[in-house]
């Protein structure tokens, strides 16, 4: 990749993200940013902009010379910005979420496969080490087949206060973390979700979801709850795993620390019962500890995230994408009916 030279790379919306991909971009070694646009010109004084070269509208940036343009403003725009560049011949990576819902998609990527570009989604979280852990358990049936899978995000801060609490700039958490979590399940799960429910609810925002719980059955069995709560001062486990054989626990997604138990091969029915102050109880008693090992969490996993925009580059040059535009479609497809069913109150049934 180094011989043919460094990508050129264009990035529009020079904000957190925007930023971020200047840094990473030029750590992959593939790609380097060398041109950006903001609306707000504040954004130049950066001192991290001092080698770009910073232009004065979209049209300027699309009219550059580059292989690619990153696509790093709020939500809203997405669908724009991304067909202007594809129309000018740019393949495009896109932040989350792709566009504001399935409708909007379907025109970004008629509009790339008309052109013949690659378009892609920044889904970097396909390389957070706690789901990489996760999906090994899941791929490697270690724990034989698995039955419900929780994964949470759970935080105390609100929506922090800028352009995600609106709802006009595709604001709120099923837009947001909702968008990592699902593409994470899906892409793990790789079979049709046939019924689905959510609750997305606005507890301490004024205007947008703050908590979501979306629960989701799979064709093959697999169970799922997703949970975004920006407002719970002690947080639950990020992942809980239940299979055939076991069950697993990832804490959060920084230190990835858990435990795993597995059945033993003999198994012995839990001995005795345990008794609460007010009631006794077999089903709940501890499990005699010869039934079971508990083993450490599976450590072997790829987390390279670099590798998402080694991808995109050989992508453009003819190979496999691995975030895949029918996979991001079908993510906002699911979104779209997470929040049809929560304004409804109703489950959705169906092949998806
Ligand atoms: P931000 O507010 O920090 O930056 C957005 C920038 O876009 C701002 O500088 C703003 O001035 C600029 N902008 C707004 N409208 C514009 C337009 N029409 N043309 C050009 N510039 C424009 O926001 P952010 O946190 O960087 O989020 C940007 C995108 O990245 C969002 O879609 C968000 O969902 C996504 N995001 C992804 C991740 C991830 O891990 N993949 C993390 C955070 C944010």
């Amino acid at each position: 990749m180094e011989a043919r030279g460094r990508k050129k790379v264009g990035v529009v919306g020079y904000g957190t993200m925007g930023k971020w991909h200047q840094d990473k971009l030029g750590k992959s070694g593939v790609a380097e940013v060398v041109a950006i646009y903001d609306i707000d010109p504040e954004k130049y004084e950066a001192p991290e902009a001092a080698p770009l070269k910073k232009c004065a509208n979209l049209g300027e940036l699309l009219s550059l010379s580059l292989d690619f343009v990153i696509v790093a403003t709020p939500n809203d725009t997405h669908k724009g910005i991304s067909i202007k560049a594809i129309e000018t011949g740019k393949h495009v990576l896109c932040e989350k979420p792709a566009a504001m819902n399935a409708r909007e998609l379907e025109d970004v990527l008629k509009a790339a496969e008309s052109k013949g570009r690659v378009f892609s989604v920044h889904q970097n979280r396909r390389w957070d080490r706690d789901f990489r852990i996760v999906k090994k358990v899941y791929d490697e049936r270690i724990l034989g087949a698995p039955f419900f899978i929780e994964s949470r995000m759970q935080g105390s801060n609100g929506i922090p206060g800028d352009w995600r609490t609106k709802k006009a700039f595709g604001g709120g958490m099923l837009m947001d973390w909702g968008v990592h979590l699902i593409d994470q399940i899906l892409w793990m799960v790789k079979s049709p979700v046939v019924e689905a429910y959510s609750q997305v609810l606005r507890i301490k925002s004024e205007e947008c979801d703050d908590q979501v719980k979306a629960m989701m059955r799979f064709e093959n069995g697999v169970n799922t709850l997703v949970e975004v709560n920006t407002f719970s001062l002690i947080p639950e486990w990020r992942w809980h795993f239940c299979g055939e054989y076991g069950s697993f626990y990832i804490d959060d997604i920084m230190h990835c620390g858990g435990s795993m138990r597995k059945l033993n091969p003999v198994i012995r029915p839990a001995a005795g019962g345990a008794i609460a102050e007010s009631g006794p109880t077999r089903t709940f008693a501890p499990r005699s500890p010869d039934t079971y090992t508990d083993l450490p969490l599976p450590g072997d996993v790829e987390t390279d995230y670099l590798n998402l925009y080694r991808n995109f580059v050989d992508a453009c040059e003819g190979g496999e994408l691995i975030v895949k535009p029918a996979e991001s479609l079908r993510v906002m497809r699911l979104i779209d009916v997470l929040f049809e069913c929560a304004e409804k109150g109703v489950s959705f049934k169906g092949r998806l």
